[in-house]
């Protein structure tokens, strides 16, 4: 595939853009493959990424029952940050973010990646104390985060309200090199390396069955036909009970729906990340000047790509909070995805009682910020039938065995 590049656009330039070539290839299945991955979300696809490039597995197709990036990936608030209080998921969001730093150049594909910084807000007592634990755990796992004080944050994000009526800001941890990045460019740049790499990206194909013989996953059955592999990913987010019953055993996953709305495009006033978990809800900028905004999500469990009401009300009560200026916003749309939740609100990065099937999800509310360390992790397992360093603590065990890695307070409003 050509490459991008400044010359490249100057090229397509003089000749009206007629030369660009399809930044993936749409080929018909084959009967059979290596590895085969259902999901073409972030996720999926920087695990076929990561499997081809550092593991030279290439015989790869990734199934998809819609088209590729359009899931949870297509649809979050792309905050990035890696100030997690435990070990295990400071280690995997920290290679994730490190990752992001020079996704662009690695994937030759502009993925926007802006380290503009993010802060959560403490808005009580208990955040505060939550927050320095956080902040000394990070400085442990060197993860640079800093405890600010509410002058700081002034300072930061002049738009802010520091006296709320409910909640005042009585400071935030702050990681500088936090972000976000486009999401829809993570999924076409993974896309795109992947299908350079000779792997099959199969579009509105869904897998509706999971072929095994003596405990051994031998196949896919989908929309399109029957297609044989040796091992299987599921990584399709908020549909992983689904397809964990296809296959045969059970997951700790609740489904339940998050939603985001986006305001009208406005002059450039915040250039850092905010979130307000005590309120809940959270804010930054897109590049086309439209305020991004995220809250918690539904109570019950919904396979709808919508959100309720009640929600949105609440997120925008608790933006107007912290930000008096959003009352005068005119909001543009909203949506909805379909999170899937762990009780310890970490993800699931496992072999499965199936022999060759390997299962990630579970990333619930704040898979974005993962994805490069998720399918770097993700391949390496499925690569050597075994997790690495990163994946070790993810396994489905954990579950059975009481070790859990509780991050409820960094998953605190999600994200
Ligand atoms: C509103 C919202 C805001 C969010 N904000 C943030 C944020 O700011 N920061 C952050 O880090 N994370 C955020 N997240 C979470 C993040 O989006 C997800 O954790 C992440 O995108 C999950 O990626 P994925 O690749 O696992 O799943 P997905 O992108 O959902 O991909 C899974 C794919 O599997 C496909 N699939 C499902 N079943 C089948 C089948 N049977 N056959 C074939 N294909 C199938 C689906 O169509 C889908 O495309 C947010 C999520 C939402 C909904």
């Amino acid at each position: 595939m050509r490459r991008y590049s400044a010359f490249a656009i100057a090229r397509e330039a003089a000749r009206y853009h007629t030369g660009w070539e399809r930044a993936w290839r749409s080929p018909a299945p084959k009967k059979a493959y290596d590895v085969v991955i259902v999901g073409a979300g972030g996720h999926g696809l920087a695990t076929a990424y990561y499997l081809g490039r550092n593991h030279g597995i290439r015989n790869v197709a990734i199934i998809e029952k819609g088209w590729l990036g359009g899931g949870n990936t297509g649809r979050n608030t792309t905050i990035i940050r890696s100030n997690y209080l435990q070990d295990e998921s400071a280690a995997i969001y920290e290679k994730a973010r490190s990752l992001y730093e020079n996704l662009s150049q690695d994937l030759n594909y502009n993925i926007m990646f802006s380290p503009r910084g993010v802060m959560m807000l403490a808005q009580t007592e208990h955040e505060i104390r939550g927050y320095k634990r956080t902040e000394h755990a990070n400085r442990l796992q060197g993860v640079e985060t800093r405890f600010i004080s509410p002058k700081e944050v002034k300072k930061l994000v002049p738009i802010i309200e520091l006296g709320g009526p409910r909640y005042p800001v009585l400071g935030a941890l702050w990681q500088p090199r936090g972000g976000t990045a486009r999401h829809d460019a993570v999924a076409w740049g993974y896309a795109r390396a992947c299908s350079d790499m000779g792997m099959d990206i199969l579009q509105k194909c869904e897998v509706n069955g999971i072929k095994q013989k003596n405990g051994q996953v031998t196949g896919v059955r989908t929309t399109k036909g029957e297609i044989t592999c040796k091992k299987l990913g599921l990584v399709v987010a908020g549909h992983s009970g689904l397809l964990a019953e296809m296959a045969g055993f059970r997951l700790p996953i609740e489904s339940v729906s998050l939603q985001a709305l986006v305001s009208e495009p406005i002059k450039p006033c915040m250039d850092v990340v905010v979130m307000a978990n005590t309120v809940h809800g959270y804010m930054s900028q897109s590049d086309k000047g439209e305020m991004v905004i995220g809250g918690g999500a539904d109570g019950f469990n919904n396979y709808t790509q919508r959100g309720s009401f009640h929600h949105l009300e609440e997120t925008v009560r608790a933006l107007i909070e912290t930000f008096p200026i959003v009352s005068r916003l005119k909001m543009l749309r909203h949506w909805g995805g379909i999170v899937d939740m762990t009780g310890d609100r970490s993800p699931i990065v496992s072999k499965t009682p199936l022999g060759g099937t390997f299962i990630n999800c579970g990333w619930g509310t704040g898979g974005f910020k993962s994805i490069p360390g998720s399918g770097w992790a993700m391949a390496e397992m499925m690569a050597t039938g075994e997790p690495g360093d990163l994946a070790a603590g993810f396994g489905l065990d954990r579950f059975r065995e009481g070790r859990f890695i509780d991050e409820s307070v960094a998953a605190g409003v999600a994200h």
